[in-house]
């Protein structure tokens, strides 16, 4: 077919499985376990239909000026998204734009190629040192911006913030971004240090601590110089991104502060239990700062577990790609859902003969 040649191609990111079937137990995408809160489900209840016959406000004002209080910034320093992968793929077609590659880890969120693949953006993944660390040193060479989780995806692994910033203040002829969806779970957050380095980005989520991954939101933080380029290359593809319930929903959900700490802290709270009981069952783990734990068995193959968590309803991530196709990345749920998954994965490690043999 002749006209291929003219095709922009990609290889797709692959998202966690959304399974449609009722009672499963779903530790594969790092959604919350909890329901929205009330201010949402009122907010919900009051919305006015007749209103959806007009497009929303395409600078999606409310929602930018209520994260920009409970941030303590301007509006102008607040871009929001469908979700973070949105505010994230903009960022790389409007930030990443030079003939120097640009470098995130080996092992970190599996979008970043495949943004880097659709706007053909060259790119380096330094590895990460044995113990999943990112070796500052490697973010210290020419490059065309810089992009990393922290905590990182799938590890769970919190680095510090003297590296954040010394990655970000020997790079000031570059745009580094800090992939912040799991920072609600533990953490010192780069979100200060915009004030100092106008090339920062920061990027947030209310798929995971906000329980809103179905709504579809997303921001960053920046200085209003940097935002206002984010800005130009949306109003250059799509002015209305973000749907008028989300907006209003949104603005809910940040308001009700309590409920998100409650949710939260209970998140934090099953996960440093459930830690303890993978330990207990021979796992062994990177410290979790996310709201997942990377888990490898000593004795288990990782892809054996999964497929037979799997056939018992329960769904947890696994990669099959070098260096971590051994781990299992498991989400933090409910008390009772992982008390589900530590009874299930004692009966599947002892038909394996882990236990008693
Ligand atoms: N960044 C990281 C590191 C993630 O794990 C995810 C969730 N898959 C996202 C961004 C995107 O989340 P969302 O688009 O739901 O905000």
């Amino acid at each position: 077919m002749p006209w291929h040649a003219n095709v922009r191609t990609v290889t797709p990111y692959v998202a966690g499985e959304q399974p449609q079937q009722k009672n499963i137990i779903k530790l594969n995408t790092n959604e919350s376990p909890y329901p929205p809160g009330p201010a949402v489900a009122a907010a919900l209840a009051t919305l006015d239909v007749a209103a959806l016959r007009r497009y929303p406000d395409p600078d999606c004002g409310v929602l930018a000026r209520a994260l920009a209080d409970y941030h303590g910034l301007s509006a102008e320093q607040v871009f929001v998204g469908v979700g973070s992968d949105d505010v994230l793929a903009l960022a790389f077609l409007t930030f990443f734009n030079s003939s120097k590659p640009i470098l995130f880890p080996d092992i970190s969120y599996s979008f970043y190629d495949v943004w880097a693949g659709l706007y053909r953006i060259p790119y380096r993944t330094p590895a990460l040192d044995g113990h999943f660390r990112i070796v500052k040193a490697d973010y210290l060479s020419a490059n065309g911006g810089i992009i990393f989780p922290n905590p990182n995806a799938p590890t769970g692994i919190l680095e510090d913030l003297d590296l954040v910033e010394d990655i970000v203040r020997a790079n000031n002829d570059s745009v580094v971004i800090i992939d912040e969806a799991y920072i609600d779970f533990g953490g010192d957050s780069a979100l200060p240090l915009i004030k100092k380095y106008d090339n920062l980005l920061v990027v947030r989520t209310f798929s995971k601590s906000r329980s809103l991954a179905g709504l579809r939101i997303g921001y960053a933080m920046g200085q209003a110089g940097l935002i206002k380029h984010l800005k130009d290359a949306k109003f250059a593809t799509n002015s209305y991104t973000m749907n008028a319930p989300a907006l209003t929903l949104g603005v809910a959900a940040v308001e009700d502060e309590a409920y998100f700490k409650e949710t939260r802290a209970k998140i934090i709270h099953t996960r440093e239990w459930f830690a303890q009981e993978l330990i207990r069952l021979g796992f062994s783990f990177p410290a979790p700062m996310g709201n997942f734990i990377f888990a490898m068995h000593e004795k288990t193959a990782a892809a054996h577990i999964f497929a037979a968590l799997r056939e018992r309803a329960i769904y947890v991530r696994y990669w099959q790609r070098p260096r971590i196709d051994n781990y299992l990345r498991i989400s933090i749920g409910t008390d009772d859902g992982m008390r589900i998954l530590a009874d299930n994965l004692a009966d599947i490690l002892e038909s394996k003969g882990y236990f008693g043999a």
